[in-house]
């Protein structure tokens, strides 16, 4: 477990399912009516409420889907989290189809909708680093930069968990995060 931003972020292995915390984000896809990783695991953990929501949300206000980028929440089933934030990364390419921008939108519509609702402990995944390929190193920095950034000017939530399902994934994150700020450090 490593601590940012005055533990206001704070990353660490684990199952996403598995944390108490007032809301978990899903990496989901554009039909929000499941898939596989993450998304897969929430919803066989969390029972099949959540999935009726989601059908409800699409019913009602993204019937094409919900586009890359956006995110919307719903309770948590049978999940510790009492709400399940979902949004959808991008799928990577090459970095040239605004990948970075989405993916950042995703970390910052997730928290913006966490804060709505007044969720002060989240927990997010490692969103498009998975199935949608995007490379590790990279969305390490994007993320890391967005939620520092949504901290930096809210005071809601108060605690982000960054949670990645292998050592490795961690490690890589904690690597990026460390150079960023180490970065930073040197240009004051
Ligand atoms: P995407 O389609 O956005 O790439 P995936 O679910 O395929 O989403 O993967 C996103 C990340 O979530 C990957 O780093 C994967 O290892 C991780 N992951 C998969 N299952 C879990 C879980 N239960 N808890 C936390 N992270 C998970």
């Amino acid at each position: 477990m490593r601590e940012y931003y005055q533990g206001r972020l704070i990353a660490t292995v684990g199952d996403i399912t598995e944390m108490s915390v007032d809301a978990i984000v899903n990496a989901a896809n554009a039909s929000l009516l499941g898939g596989g990783g993450v998304d897969g695991a929430i919803h066989h953990r969390g029972g099949p409420a959540i999935m009726r929501e989601c059908r409800e949300i699409r019913r009602h206000s993204f019937p094409k889907g919900l586009p890359i980028g956006r995110a919307c929440i719903t309770r948590g089933g049978k999940l510790d989290a009492r709400y399940v934030i979902h949004t959808v990364g991008p799928v990577w390419k090459d970095g040239k189809q605004h990948e970075d921008a989405l993916l950042e939108a995703c970390y910052r519509n997730s928290l913006d909708l966490a804060a709505g609702h007044a969720a002060n402990s989240v927990a997010i995944p490692a969103i498009s680093t998975g199935a949608y390929g995007f490379p590790r190193e990279r969305a390490a920095r994007v993320a890391f930069g967005a939620i520092g950034e949504f901290l930096y000017r809210n005071t809601v939530p108060r605690t982000v968990f960054c949670v990645f399902y292998s050592i490795e994934d961690y490690e890589i994150f904690v690597a990026e995060a460390d150079a960023i700020l180490q970065a930073v450090s040197e240009q004051e």
